[in-house]
């Protein structure tokens, strides 16, 4: 789809931490569905280190703290 970036594995958008606080956000699970996300995104990465931080990332970011999010099953 236009506008979509595909992802892969180790990308925000695609691990746990994305949007922690709010996973069943419609929107975040069509993104573990399709492996696909709107360019323009930005969530807040729940990861201990980064939480406190309020780091917001784009769906195509990644940093070593990824982890496989289980609603990507
Ligand atoms: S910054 Fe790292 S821990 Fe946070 S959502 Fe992205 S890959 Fe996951």
């Amino acid at each position: 789809m236009k506008g979509m970036e595909s992802l892969h594995s180790g990308q925000c958008g695609l691990c746990s931490h994305f949007g922690e606080g709010h996973p069943s956000t419609p929107v975040l699970i069509t993104i573990m569905k399709k492996k696909e996300a709107p360019l323009n995104m930005l969530d807040e990465c729940g990861h201990p280190k980064h939480a406190g931080l309020h780091l917001k990332v784009s769906p195509i970011s990644g940093c070593d703290g990824f982890a496989p999010a289980a609603r990507a099953a």
